[in-house]
């Protein structure tokens, strides 16, 4: 048995760990990718490749050997890049024979790990290219890439949808001939997705791929529909892709390396990413930030402080002749695009990710878009996401609402709660500004109220459930449970997810099976909603219902109410 492979079996059982070895392949060669840290479906992984263990997410800056702006060793010294990627297909038309001479590390002076791309990106561009994927195999087994790729056929943006079926055909039919083709185990190939923004084309083709073993995916022909601004498509695209494809292999999203969509494809689950756009930008006099792209001449100011940034100003650089101007935005682009990565590794450690996405959402309103569409995902994402963080949560508004750890506790309530036994009275009150709710002084009032209305203290006849943006529905119990307590809301709360809270309530009461239903109606933060969802349900499950409607809950009239009305409720 390889070594590699004990130690990363060994590794298995101490961590989190995800490891994946080639199936039908001699085990000369152990891949491995390890998961170290999860947020959302974002992880933090390392990916052992024959010539560096490189960690997950990372952006491959692309390479182009001939107008190169930036030296490659530079990008590993200066910038800390540990991969790139080059097109094997360039490298073959202009330099033949030279990279495998040379070796392709020697060739592109990069000690790290290098991904070569086959020439799919020139066949959307130029329609097709003069070479089949024999020849492309083998020439990147010959200059020996670390991770390279079959001959797939994008599928592209503005096509019908059956070009869009011939594309997926054929891609599969390669990457089924490809274990044919290849003669070496130590490269990892990558099993491109295609199908573009035919869902049903993308499930088909990643579910063709998934049972085929390849160590890496990638989802094929993003860049058009990120350049039309189509990110909500992109969260379909990425979410069909994942899906289905077996979670355990790192997935490449190729093409997508600005910074701003970052955060959002790493949390949907993509692993890899490669940018050209650092240096197509800086041809273009165009400045990346996190939030999104501006032209040199409309910044007045540098919004960075990365080495570039901090010794110039916009007027300066636009002086610049143009080769200088373009080494400068290229640094600067990628100084940006590093930075980013580093603060999404920081969040899903923090187990802020989301919060992270959200912030970088607001940059651009089809950003948000995109993230709403998550919405429509959110059982597979909370699925997969882990259960505890080291961090709480912090509440916007609705488009909180499909986070993991909101959309688990209306599952957990559903699937798995009951409430104790032999309680008779629902007694909903809000949340409070303390947490837990239980030991703030309006509740500890309550609690003295229903005391001395069940007389007998080991009766616990009324139950008590707080109603609780974003959760829903929290039974007293349930309270020190993460994240129940562990969290912030913005209040005013907006009208959709007391919306949403209301029909947690609604559904909470038709699904148990208490005696009678009292409400205290916080009316300065809840408005009537709560109240009506509450009545329906009553009416609904034929319970009687009592409702005291407040802005200060513990008002002593209101608490002398309370105790009449629980009397009331306890004798009948
Ligand atoms: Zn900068």
């Amino acid at each position: 048995m390889n070594s590699n492979i004990k130690q990363t079996t060994k590794s298995k059982l101490k961590t989190d760990t995800v490891f994946y070895q080639h199936a039908n392949t001699i085990n000369r060669f152990a891949m491995s990718f390890e998961v170290k840290e999860k947020d959302l479906l974002a992880r933090i992984g390392k990916l052992k490749t024959k010539t560096a263990t490189i960690e997950t997410p990372l952006l491959f800056p692309v390479i182009n050997p001939s107008i190169q702006p930036i030296p490659t060793r530079r990008l590993k010294e200066h910038f800390g890049f540990e991969a790139i990627i080059t097109n094997a297909y360039i490298l073959y038309k202009r330099y033949k024979n030279q990279p495998i001479d040379q070796t392709l590390h020697k060739f592109l002076d990069f000690n790290g790990a290098i991904m070569t791309d086959s020439g799919a990106y020139q066949i959307l561009v130029y329609g097709n290219v003069a070479i089949n994927q024999a020849q492309i195999v083998n020439y990147q087994e010959q200059i020996s890439s670390d991770i390279a790729t079959i001959l797939d056929i994008p599928t592209g943006w503005h096509v019908k949808k059956e070009r869009a079926k011939q594309t997926v055909a054929e891609t599969i039919k390669r990457a089924k001939v490809f274990f044919k083709q290849k003669t070496r185990n130590d490269i990892l190939w990558v099993g491109p997705v295609q199908g573009g923004k035919y869902l049903d084309l993308v499930a088909k083709s990643a579910q063709a791929m998934r049972k085929l073993p390849f160590p890496i995916h990638a989802l094929g022909s993003p860049t058009e529909v990120m350049e039309s601004y189509r990110y909500d498509v992109l969260v379909d695209m990425i979410m069909t892709a994942k899906m289905n494809l077996p979670p355990d292999r790192p997935l490449h999203l190729f093409g997508a390396g600005h910074p701003h969509m970052m955060a959002l494809a790493t949390a949907l689950g993509c692993d890899l990413f490669d940018s050209a756009a650092y240096a197509l930008y800086a041809r273009e006099n165009r400045y990346m930030t996190e939030n999104g792209t501006w032209r040199l001449e409309e910044l007045s100011y540098f919004p960075c402080q990365c080495p570039k940034c901090a010794s110039s100003n916009p007027k300066a650089v636009l002086e610049l002749p143009k080769k200088e101007k373009e080494i400068f935005l290229a640094e600067h682009n990628l100084h940006v695009c590093v930075a980013e990565l580093k603060r999404i590794k920081q969040s899903i450690r923090d187990g802020r990710l989301w919060e992270h996405v959200e912030m970088r959402a607001h940059a651009h309103p089809t950003l948000l878009s995109a993230l709403k569409r998550v919405k429509d995902y959110r059982d597979f994402v909370e699925k997969y996401s882990p259960a505890t963080k080291p961090s709480g949560l912090f509440f916007f508004g609705a488009v909180d609402l499909p986070r993991p750890e909101v959309v688990r506790h209306e599952k957990r309530l559903r699937e798995n709660y009951l409430p104790p036994e032999n309680v008779k009275v629902l007694l909903l009150t809000p949340q409070t500004r303390t947490k837990p709710f239980q030991k703030s002084v309006e509740f500890k009032k309550i609690r003295q109220v229903i005391a001395r209305a069940e007389q007998n203290p080991s009766a616990k006849k009324v139950h008590v459930c707080f109603y609780v943006a974003p959760f829903g529905v929290v039974p007293i119990e349930l309270t020190e449970v993460y994240p129940l307590s562990q969290h912030e809301a913005v209040t005013p709360l907006d009208q959709e997810t007391i919306l949403h809270v209301a029909r947690q309530v609604g559904d909470y009461i038709k699904r148990a099976n208490y005696q009678s239903v009292v409400l205290i109606n916080d009316s300065e933060n809840w408005n009537s909603t709560i109240q009506k969802a509450c009545k329906a349900a009553c009416k609904n499950k034929n319970v009687p219902f009592v409702s005291l409607t407040t802005k200060v809950f513990d008002r002593k009239d209101i608490l002398t109410s309370l105790e009449n009305i629980l009397k009331n409720n306890l004798s009948e």
